[in-house]
């Protein structure tokens, strides 16, 4: 059926550094969609590479693109068939659209379905938008103790919840995160959420790392100052930790996770990394029996980040740093790409 509301305002990439505010047609509200009015959107590291190099690997913005994925907003509309939601629910979105018939989706596994369309990612349409339509099984109610702004960040905090769930994470395990960027410093919540007594946070920025204290970190190490690997066994009996998510994708912070996991731990790597190949001590890996596990996106985190982030017990106003309205997306991107130090979440807010 027509939607209540048939045309959004958005901001749109054309190609590297221009983007442009456009008209488009919201289409057709199929019986399990929902119209939503988009209340926040967090800018990622992946929509400053595409506004920067207009392609991520083989993904490449190949037509105008309407970028954003780290969304929440109100419901406006449901099609007929929804029955979960209703106008004036304030909802998170998962941003990834999967098939649901191919074998990964079939094995639970729907972060890898190959037919999926995400939020952003070419040729799908993100949340740089006045509203969007999206399917109901994909909104998670957020109690009115959770703001918009805040809910964006389930999308980064799921990456760590499923990094930590696949690297076997344990209440009492101890962790290691390297790299503070958005994705580390909200797995310092999720490590949290999930019993972390032990909290080991090691980056080369001291405003990222003191933010990292503030939210839970019990040590932090600058690795440009520190030796990692005495300070890591200083902390740990010489025993190292269970569990390591590696956020950064830097060659060598990549390479001393097998040094700093304990025999027998856990290594979840999360962070993407210029380089296509990067050299682990083989021997160690085997001496040790090491897990490594790749981590892409996640599957089933949306609600559990919601309860995190109703509990109140994390400062997550720490990471919404700076705030833009939809016609100065352009702006916030530039700033997300030049202010890495002191920026770490730019959220742009489309009806302010
Ligand atoms: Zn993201
Ligand atoms: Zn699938």
């Amino acid at each position: 059926m027509e939607p209540k509301v048939t045309k959004t305002r958005a901001a749109v990439l054309h190609k590297p550094f221009v983007v442009e505010m456009e008209e488009r047609e919201l289409g057709s509200l199929n019986p399990n969609d929902v119209l939503i009015k988009v209340m926040a959107v967090g800018v990622c590291g992946s929509d400053v590479h595409y506004y920067e190099k207009g392609k991520i690997g083989s993904k490449k913005v190949e037509k105008p693109l309407i970028q954003g994925h780290e969304c929440a907003g109100l419901v406006i509309e449901t099609g007929d068939k929804v029955t979960s939601l209703e106008p004036g629910d304030r909802v998170a979105i998962e941003p990834g659209i999967s098939c649901g018939i191919c074998t990964e989706c079939k094995e639970g596994k729907y972060n890898l379905c190959s037919h999926v369309a995400f939020l952003s990612s070419p040729p799908k349409d993100g949340a740089f938008s006045e509203y969007i339509i999206h399917p109901d099984h994909l909104l998670f109610k957020i109690p009115d103790n959770v703001t918009f702004e805040e809910a964006t960040l389930i999308e980064p905090l799921s990456v760590g919840l499923h990094g930590l769930s696949r690297a076997q994470m344990k209440a009492d395990s101890s962790v290691l995160i390297s790299g503070m960027g958005p994705i580390g410093l909200t797995a310092i919540i999720a490590a949290k959420s999930f019993g972390a007594l032990n909290i080991i946070a090691t980056d080369i920025e001291p405003l990222r790392l003191e933010i990292a204290r503030k939210l839970g970190a019990t040590h932090i190490i600058d690795v440009s100052r520190q030796n990692l690997l005495k300070t890591v066994q200083e902390l740990t009996n010489s025993h190292g930790v269970d569990v390591v998510i590696e956020t950064s994708g830097q060659e060598q912070a990549v390479k001393s996770t097998v040094d700093v996991v304990k025999k027998g731990g856990n290594i979840s790597a999360i962070g993407f990394s210029r380089l296509d190949h990067i050299g682990i001590n083989f021997y160690k890996l085997l001496q040790k029996e090491v897990s490594i596990h790749g981590v892409f996106r996640y599957t089933n985190t949306y609600q559990h980040g919601v309860d995190i982030l109703a509990s109140k017990k994390f400062k997550t106003d720490l990471l919404l740093t700076d705030f833009y309205p939809l016609e100065k997306v352009r702006e916030a991107l530039e700033r997300a790409r030049i202010n890495k130090s002191t920026s770490i979440k730019v959220i742009i807010r489309p009806h302010n």
